[in-house]
Order: C-alpha cells, then sequence, then structure tokens
C-alpha cells in the first residue's frame, strides 16, 4: 500500500501530558481569525459570527498567548512565510495589525505576509492598512460574478463590488493579488468560470485559485445535500467546467502551481497550507512539521476560555507515512525531485516508491524530465484535483464533523 501498513488508519489523540505537546518549528506559520459578518451555506472552516468587541479581545489575548509560547521555542527560526486565513481575518484588521506586530522580530526581510481579504471589506483604506502593515499578498474571495449565486452562497457583494475589489487590489501594488472562485455551483453554466477566469486575468490578477463547490456533511448545503434538497452538479459537467477553466488560464500565460491554482510565471503562489511544513495558531489551525500533525480545537469558545495553549489532537506518523507524505505533497505542487528526495529522507525515491511511480506514469498522471524530475500532466493534475476532493470530502469531512462535535476528544480514527 501506498503508505504501508504502519500508515493507516489515521490515529489522531489528545496529548496526555505537557510533554506530550509538540514542540516543532517552522519557517512557515498560518493565523486563523475566524470571524465573520456573516456565515456562508458552503463554507466548511472553523467560524463563528463577529459578536462585538469582547469576543474578538478575548479570542486576540488567547491568539498572542499561543503564539508567545511558539515565539519562545523558536528563537532564531526566521519566519519567511505567514499567512491570515478564517474566517474572515478583514473583519478583525486589528488582530492582523497586532499579530504582525508580535512576530515582528522573528519575520525575515523578504517574508511573504498573506491575507484573505473578503470583497466587501476591499476598500483602498484597507487594503492600503494592509499593505503599511507589511502585508504584501492577498488572496480575494470573489466566488462568483454571478448575482443569483452570490446570493445563493450568502456572500455579501455585488459583482460589480467584487471587479472594484480587484481593481483596487492591483492599484496598491501587492506582489500577489490571487482571486477564488468556485465552480460547479449548481445552476452554473458549464463555460463560467473559464469566463470569469479569463475576466479576472485581463483585470491583472496574479493568481487564479479555483475550487469546486464541497458540500462538506457538516454544512448547511451538505445537511441538505443529504436530504435531497439540494442538486449537486453532476460529475461529468463538473470536469468539464474544470478542463475549461485549466485550459483558460493556460492559454492566457499562467501557469499551474497546483491542482487548484494558476500563477503568473515569476510570482511566487500565493499559498496557505500548502507548505511543505507550517505552524499554525488560532481555533481549528492545523500544523504539520516533520511528519508529527496536530490540531487545535475547532470550538472558537473553548479556544478562547483554554487556561494555556494545547492541541486537541496529535497524530505521529510512521517513516514510511512522512515519505508517501512527502511524495503526495511534492506531486500536489507539481514536481517531485529525486535529489531533494534523498536530501530528506537518505533513500532513494525509485527504491522506496519505484512501482507507484512507474503506474503513474503508464497512466500519464506523471512524466519525466531529463534531468530526472517528475512533473505532474495537465491530465494528472486534475486527477490529483479530484484524490485531493474525495480525501477531503471523505477523511477530512469526518475529521471536521466529529472535532465540530466535541471541542476536546480524546480520539478521532480516520479509516
Ligand atoms: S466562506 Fe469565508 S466569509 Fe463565508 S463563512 Fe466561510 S470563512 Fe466566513
Amino acid at each position: 500500500m501506498f503508505v504501508g501498513r504502519h500508515g493507516w488508519p489515521l490515529r489522531f489523540r489528545a496529548p496526555e501530558t505537557d510533554t506530550d505537546i509538540p514542540v516543532k518549528t517552522s519557517p512557515h506559520l498560518y493565523v486563523h481569525l475566524p470571524f465573520c459578518q456573516q456565515l456562508c451555506p458552503h463554507c466548511p472552516y472553523t467560524k463563528t459570527l463577529l459578536r462585538g468587541a469582547d469576543a474578538v479581545s478575548r479570542y486576540g489575548a488567547a491568539l498572542y498567548r499561543e503564539i508567545d509560547a511558539y515565539r519562545q521555542r523558536s528563537a532564531g527560526v526566521p519566519v519567511t512565510s505567514l499567512y491570515f486565513g478564517g474566517g474572515t481575518p478583514t473583519a478583525t484588521p486589528e488582530l492582523i495589525a497586532a499579530t504582525i506586530a508580535q512576530l515582528r522580530t522573528n519575520l525575515a526581510p523578504d517574508a511573504e505576509i498573506g491575507v484573505e481579504v473578503h470583497p466587501a471589506d476591499a476598500s483602498l483604506e484597507m487594503l492600503e492598512r494592509l499593505k503599511s502593515l507589511g502585508v504584501n499578498r492577498i488572496s480575494l474571495g470573489i466566488e462568483s460574478f454571478r448575482p443569483d449565486l452570490l446570493k445563493l452562497l450568502a456572500r455579501r457583494y455585488t459583482p460589480e463590488q467584487g471587479i472594484a475589489a480587484i481593481r483596487t487590489a492591483k492599484s496598491v501594488g501587492f506582489t500577489c493579488v490571487d482571486v477564488n472562485l468556485l465552480f460547479g455551483i449548481p445552476g452554473q453554466a458549464i463555460t463560467e468560470t473559464a469566463n470569469e477566469a479569463r475576466q479576472c486575468i485581463e483585470l491583472g490578477v496574479d493568481q487564479i485559485s479555483a475550487y469546486q463547490l464541497f458540500t462538506f456533511v457538516h454544512t448547511p448545503f451538505g445537511k441538505k445535500v443529504r436530504h435531497g434538497d439540494f442538486a449537486n452538479y453532476g460529475d461529468r459537467a463538473r470536469l468539464r467546467a474544470q478542463d475549461l477553466l485549466n485550459r483558460t488560464c493556460l492559454a492566457a500565460g499562467l501557469e499551474r502551481s497546483s491542482p487548484w491554482n494558476f500563477t503568473r510565471p515569476g510570482i511566487a503562489p500565493y499559498s496557505t497550507v500548502t507548505q511543505e511544513d507550517y505552524v499554525g495558531f488560532g481555533a481549528g489551525a492545523g500544523s504539520k512539521v516533520g511528519g508529527v500533525f496536530w490540531f487545535n480545537t475547532f470550538s472558537v469558545d473553548a479556544y478562547t476560555d483554554q487556561p494555556a495553549p494545547r492541541p486537541a489532537l496529535v497524530m505521529e506518523t510512521s517513516e514510511r507515512f512522512r515519505k508517501a507524505h512527502y511524495v503526495y505533497w511534492r506531486l500536489y505542487r507539481t514536481e517531485l525531485d529525486p535529489a531533494d528526495y534523498r536530501a530528506q529522507f537518505g533513500t532513494e525515491l525509485e527504491r522506496d516508491f519505484g512501482g507507484l511511480l512507474r503506474t503513474l506514469q503508464a497512466s500519464r498522471t506523471i512524466r519525466r524530465r531529463g534531468d530526472g524530475t517528475y512533473y505532474v500532466t495537465e491530465f494528472g493534475a486534475v486527477w490529483m484535483h479530484r484524490v485531493q476532493q474525495l480525501f477531503s470530502i471523505t477523511y477530512i469531512d469526518d475529521l471536521w464533523d466529529r472535532c465540530y462535535g466535541e471541542a476536546w476528544p480524546r480520539e478521532v480514527v480516520l479509516a
């Protein structure tokens, strides 16, 4: 099996003692800010309605405690990327400012600082404020340019505001302006996302991140799908919409940087949790470093009220799992270099995964360059997208469903 008999099932457990808490560090940090002005029915992420200054400042205090504890053990590890996601980070810009100030001395001079920006918040004043804090890349959650679909998704802006948000972001001069688009929304035409991507590229965006509409079981949309009240998009139609979108981005000169992303050449992709290793802070934030995975509680209240920061769940993995995870994430980021694998693990990629690589090559999922590097073909990228989607809807959904129901589960087994 790909991950070997010691890699499955995935078993997360609550840490039993203080010495059981991961103390690993990474140059890549993620900060989760969970407050939103409105809750969207498809959204699977940890979030809560913005309920006033007190809840925000108490959450901030818990967040700074967690970051402080990390800073004490990570002195000397420069932060090369810091991303803010949510939730709606721009609903609480004061938390962004305070966190950047807290980490200021840890940041490498050319650190990537990225923020997810809600289009309704993307005023010139907000974007200039972010820029003045040192934010150099943003991701706009545009999702669609159709008013009825925005309404279906409970997004609180019009297509015109979405376009204005892109124009303003470009005028402010961020290194990377990423735009999220959704495909597979019921009622959406097959050509629609491709046309929207073209429009965004013409407006000068640096990256298109295109996701299929997921219907996770714990979301209002997921519940509707289960009760038969919500017609999911057909699989063939979704594949065609994705194919058109991919072709449009490539024809416009963007390069594939992951199964979901197309980025302008020469621009480092906007990427939050697609780093190989990262440490996350805040409610529901996950971390993975050196084969150890851990998550904070998904409950915003439980996170805020905990006396001291501690992860809710930890999973340590076998050597075989770490290698498989490395191979998967490298292919996810479109390239796999055997020399880098050897440097990481001290063994040969072909010896460890020869059968898998041959199967992927025979099925045209990957190819090999003259320098020995494997790369994912366009056909392969579509299949990686589907594998990731299946993994998310099957296993991640189980994990989230359980963690949303119980703030501090003792154990979660994904089998
Ligand atoms: S999609 Fe964004 S704005 Fe909507 S609920 Fe989720 S985190 Fe909040």
